[in-house]
Order: structure tokens, then C-alpha cells, then sequence
């Protein structure tokens, strides 16, 4: 459950590529907007240019003057037509990025539906996780109800120490929890169930417990009287 929040961060983020590239694509759109209004001027610039110079041709009294004339017209319509070239790729990349805009937005609705999609999940498994969470804790609840409220809190203590983890094993005269020896007399008291005193590793601190039988009888007959009184 504390993975939840990343996961639906995680899963959010994905979808911020996909926003970059819908953002991307628009600005790209609108500089050809803003290139191609630009161009229009220059074009309409340089017509008016050539027209006025055209209305003055007719006027001119010397020779050197109407070649001159003639020259800036020849200029000005050359440079008419560089400008509607340029206007002609302008337009041509502005589609382009329009498709882009399309693209990218398509993308983005999808990977939108994909996301609402996982983050419900995260959120259904959430909601199941919460459930069996609340029925072990309050099975746990249950469990622990009798147990002394000293003894609790030790529990606590020592659990939040050890990862949740407060008791560890006696097995083969061995803590289980970190593979320190347990002396003898320990594990005896450990296995005497009329023993209420609790034993902690001298090592890692872990409650210890043992489910360790009373040992077996050995084959001559000799054994505890515990498991003897059992074996018949
Ligand atoms: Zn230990």
C-alpha cells in the first residue's frame, strides 16, 4: 500500500511527455502562423514597391534614369517571388505541424486512457489491500488481547527496532534472529511452560522462543519423565 501513491505519481508522469509533445507541436504551429503573416507583408511590400516604380518609369526624362528604374522593378519582383517561396514552405511546414498537433494529441488521449486505467487499479488493489489490512488488524487485535499491556509495548519497542520483527526462534541452541549461541539454561527456561519470565538475546535483543521438543528418549530408556509420559 505505501507503493500506491508512487505508482499513481509514476504512472501521471508518463503522460508528461506526451503533453510536452502536444505543446511542442502547437508552438510550432503558431510560429508558422506568426512566419506566414510576416511573409504576406514582405510580399506586399515588395508588390507596391515594383508598382510605384512602374508608375514612375512612365515619368522618367533620361535613359540612365529608366534603367535604373527598371532595375529596382527587376529587384523588387525577384524579390516577390524569394518571399512567396519562402511562404510556400512556411505553409508547407505549418501543415506539417498541424499533422504533428493531431498526432500528439491522439497520443496523449490514449495514453490517457491507459493511465485512468492502470491508476484505477492501483486504486482497486488499494481499496482490496486496505480490507485485508483492517481484517489483520483486527485479528491481531483479537490475538493479543489477553496479553499483558507491558508486555505489549516491550513488543513494540523492540519490533520497531527489527523491522517489525520482536521474537526469533531458540533452535539448535542457536538464536534464530542472528546466529548468536543461546546458553543452556536459557533454553531450558524457554521450554518450561510454567516459565513466565521473558528471555531476549543477549546479542540482538530478539524475544526468544523455542518450539523445540522436550528432547526424545534415548534408545536405552533414559529420557525426560515429560516425553516418557507421552511415549505409551
Ligand atoms: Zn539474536
Amino acid at each position: 500500500m505505501d507503493s500506491f501513491p508512487k505508482r499513481i505519481l509514476e504512472a501521471d508522469h508518463k503522460l508528461s511527455g506526451a503533453r510536452a509533445a502536444v505543446t511542442g507541436a502547437k508552438e510550432a504551429t503558431a510560429t508558422g502562423v506568426a512566419e506566414r503573416k510576416k511573409l504576406e507583408f514582405e510580399v506586399q511590400q515588395w508588390k507596391d514597391r515594383a508598382r510605384k516604380y512602374r508608375d514612375q518609369s512612365g515619368a522618367v526624362k533620361t535613359n540612365e534614369a529608366y534603367k535604373a528604374l527598371q532595375h529596382e522593378i527587376t529587384n523588387a519582383e525577384a524579390e516577390v517571388a524569394k518571399a512567396e517561396d519562402r511562404q510556400l514552405e512556411v505553409m508547407m511546414a505549418s501543415e506539417e505541424a498541424e499533422r504533428r498537433v493531431r498526432n500528439t494529441e491522439a497520443n496523449l488521449r490514449e495514453d490517457e486512457q491507459a493511465i485512468n486505467a492502470e491508476k484505477k487499479k492501483i486504486q482497486l488493489l488499494n481499496t482490496e489491500k486496505k480490507k485485508e489490512l483492517d481484517a489483520a488488524l483486527s485479528e491481531r487485535e483479537r490475538v493479543i488481547a489477553p496479553v499483558p499491556q507491558d508486555m505489549r509495548d516491550l513488543y513494540e519497542r523492540i519490533a520497531k527496532r527489527h523491522h517489525g520483527t520482536a521474537l526469533a526462534q531458540a533452535r539448535d541452541e542457536q538464536c534464530r534472529g542472528c546466529g548468536m549461541r543461546v546458553l543452556p539454561h536459557i533454553l531450558q527456561m524457554l521450554r518450561d511452560d510454567a516459565n513466565e519470565e521473558v528471555y531476549r538475546c543477549e546479542s540482538c535483543g530478539l524475544i526468544l522462543y523455542t518450539l523445540e521438543p522436550i528432547p526424545a528418549p534415548s534408545p536405552d530408556g533414559s529420557g525426560s519423565a515429560a516425553s516418557a509420559s507421552t511415549s505409551s
